[in-house]
């Protein structure tokens, strides 16, 4: 029996529409244009939503499609394929919505997820602050204190994409100061937009202006014991939560890269099959040919990992036996797969010499937003950290 590394009939069609949609609607005009004005692109977002694309795999009742993980994973793929800054603007505008989704009780997924399936709202997912984002499992400085029948919120959050955007802020807290470990004392919460919410757009990106990123300060806000995620049992369970949820951005940053570098490598191909330079294509320069064929080689095996990776996911949620290898070919498809993007991009700017350095190539667009894969839901050494600590135990790879 050969190994099966087809697609289904269902997800081949799944993958044509999806590329189809992408090719006609993310046009390099708009998405020049909405980096220029520093803009969330909220009309394509809506026509995203409108054909179902956000939220596949929540339930039908929650405005889903029931779909899976690969699902998810093959539109990701071409959205960020088609135009990698613009995709992965739409793409993160439910971020955290997830652990709502997976975590949430009966009500607080019929509140919101329908909403945001349907492109009304975004969400944004609170987890770093300003005193360190790599470790969230210390006792957090954004604290819930309970005041007769609410809670009181206080603390803030810094680098949140969709701060200027979400009307939800999927936000974790420390609601109990003295568990030690600290993460044994998190919950999150879901937090209204409101006036003691308060956003600062964070201004000098680098790149990637397609998506808001922003500090939120949280000032005395006051919510019910229902905004906890989960209820009553999601009390102090914040951190597994917000694990479970990023063991699942791990696969799906790492696929996103990987479409960014494949999508860098296109485009440095067929410039330098269209580039003539001292009487010839530059292709036909073996110094470059040979970097453009290793680049080509490495995003192969990235996407064999990817594969492998999004198996193993789906197959741990059947046999928990499998957990452990899926979160470590998970970590390697992010920090493989976030250098993939990084290095794909710096060999296409290479490959259009100095126009690749001139804002009106797409290039440098891609150039600039590749970098923050290497940095966002853990950086190249968190995800080390984690493999390091499965393949050689918590004893001896102790991080801190
Ligand atoms: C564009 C963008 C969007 C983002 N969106 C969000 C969002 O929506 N929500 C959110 O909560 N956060 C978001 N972030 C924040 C991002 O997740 C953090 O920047 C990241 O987790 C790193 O945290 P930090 O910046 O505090 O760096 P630090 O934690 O200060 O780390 C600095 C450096 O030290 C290294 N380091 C730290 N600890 C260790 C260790 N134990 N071992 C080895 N090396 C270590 C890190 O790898 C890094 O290189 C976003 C960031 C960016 C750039």
């Amino acid at each position: 029996m050969p190994l099966d590394f087809e697609l289904s009939e269902e997800q081949k069609m799944l993958q044509n529409s999806a590329r189809e949609f992408a090719g006609k609607e993310f046009t390099r005009d708009k998405a020049v244009e909405w980096e220029r004005q520093h803009d969330f692109p909220w009309d394509i977002y809506r026509k995203v939503a409108q054909q179902g694309y956000i939220g596949m795999h929540w339930p039908p009742e929650y405005g889903g499609q029931g779909l899976g993980v690969a699902e998810n994973l093959i539109v990701a793929y071409e959205f960020c394929k088609a135009d990698p800054p613009l995709g992965a603007s739409l793409l993160a505008g439910t971020f955290g919505s997830d652990i709502i989704a997976h975590n949430g009780t009966p009500e607080q997924k019929a509140k919101w997820l329908p909403r945001l399936a349907k492109g009304e709202i975004t969400s944004a997912g609170c987890f770093t602050e300003p005193g360190g984002g790599s470790d969230i499992s210390r006792v957090l400085e954004t604290r819930a204190k309970k005041s007769g029948n609410a809670w009181l919120i206080n603390g803030s959050k810094t680098f949140i994409t969709n701060a200027s955007t979400a009307s939800i802020f999927v936000t974790l807290t420390q609601t109990d100061t003295e568990a030690r470990p600290g993460y044994r004392g998190q919950s999150e919460f879901i937090i209204e937009k409101n006036p003691s919410v308060s956003v600062t757009p964070l201004k000098g990106k680098m790149g990637w202006n397609t998506s808001p990123t922003g500090e939120v300060v949280f000032t005395d806000v006051e919510v019910a014991d229902d905004a906890i995620i989960g209820g009553p049992e999601g009390m102090n369970r914040g951190f597994y939560f917000a694990l479970g949820f990023l063991d699942e951005a791990r696969l799906s940053v790492g696929n996103m890269a990987i479409a960014t570098a494949e999508a860098a490598l296109d485009k440095a191909v067929s410039y330098s099959l269209e580039r003539e330079a001292f009487g010839r294509k530059i292709a036909g320069f073996q110094g470059l040919a040979f970097r453009l064929v290793e680049m080509a080689t490495e995003v192969e095996l990235a996407k064999s990992l990817l594969l492998r990776g999004s198996w193993l996911y789906e197959k741990a949620n059947e046999e928990p036996a499998l957990r452990e290898e899926s979160i470590k070919v998970a970590s390697m498809c992010k920090w493989y797969g976030a250098r993939l993007a990084v290095q794909s991009c710096d060999l296409m700017v290479d490959t259009y010499g100095g126009s690749g350095y001139f804002a009106e190539e797409d290039v440098s667009r891609w150039y600039t937003f590749a970098k923050q894969f290497e940095l966002v839901e853990g950086t190249k050494e968190v995800q080390k950290n984690a493999i390091a600590r499965i393949m050689f135990g918590n004893e001896i790879a102790k991080t801190h």
